[in-house]
């Protein structure tokens, strides 16, 4: 087997229950978003655990018998992003880092040829609000990863993410040498037919069991245990 010590492993972490908890901050902001883009009043809201931005916010315009447009799109990204600022410090009060994932974090940005980043359906510019207000957002690489406005479908993230990585540090980024960290079973499929191994952790609404019937390679309960995590990620030869 060839030496992979000197290859570069890209980890692309879920944000939201694998990482942070809004714990209803992001259900109202996104409520007001919808609300000052449209002009209309939201009376139907839709489930968006595991989903894109944008996919999130094409359905709920249907829901509503609004026509989209890329301007009801922008508009709308704008005010979620500002909504996201202006209430950062209800975010800090009201949600959470959950426990370890700091510590994970840290451990992983010491490892060299590790590449960090997120793989979210979250907009980039939301997904930097909420690491920055629980302090996680320097252990991770922004400009390689993979955001809820590149794409609607979860699984076109990880080719995303992986091109992105491969153009910073070089090399090839594949289901070998990638693993993504989540908390649902719609990350597992992402990494499935996205290409990648898939860690998933527990500490959302899906239990330990719905992630191993989906096909997790690997299921957590938390991240409390750092160095559980991390033999997860070496678990495999090339991560
Ligand atoms: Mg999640």
């Amino acid at each position: 087997m060839a030496d992979r010590r000197d290859e570069h492993r890209l980890v692309l972490w879920d944000i939201d229950h694998t990482l942070i908890e809004t714990r209803g901050v992001g259900k109202r902001l996104y409520v007001a978003a919808f609300e000052t883009a449209t002009g209309r009043d939201m009376t139907d809201a839709v489930e968006p655990t595991g989903r894109t931005e944008l996919a999130i916010f094409g359905e709920t315009l249907e829901r509503h018998g609004i026509e989209p447009s890329d301007e009801l799109r922008r508009q709308y990204a704008a005010e979620l992003a500002r909504q996201y600022e202006e209430h950062a410090d209800e975010l800090r009060t009201v949600g959470r880092a959950l426990p370890g994932a700091r510590a994970v974090l840290a451990a992983l940005a010491e490892q060299a040829m590790v590449v960090q980043t997120v793989l979210t359906g979250n907009l980039r510019a939301v997904a930097a609000t909420k690491l920055r207000v629980f302090g996680l957002d320097e252990y991770v690489d922004w400009a390689v990863g993979a955001y809820g406005e590149d794409a609607s479908e979860r699984a076109e993230l990880v080719a995303i993410g992986q091109e992105r990585a491969a153009n910073k540090y070089g090399g090839n980024f594949n289901r070998d040498n990638t693993v993504i960290i989540g908390d649902t079973a719609q990350d597992v499929n992402a990494a499935h037919e996205g290409g990648a191994r898939i860690i998933a952790v527990a500490s959302g609404r899906d239990t330990a069991d719905d992630l191993q019937r989906a096909g997790a390679d690997t299921v957590l309960p938390d991240l409390l245990e750092t160095a559980c995590v991390l033999s997860s990620l070496t678990d495999s030869p090339e991560i």
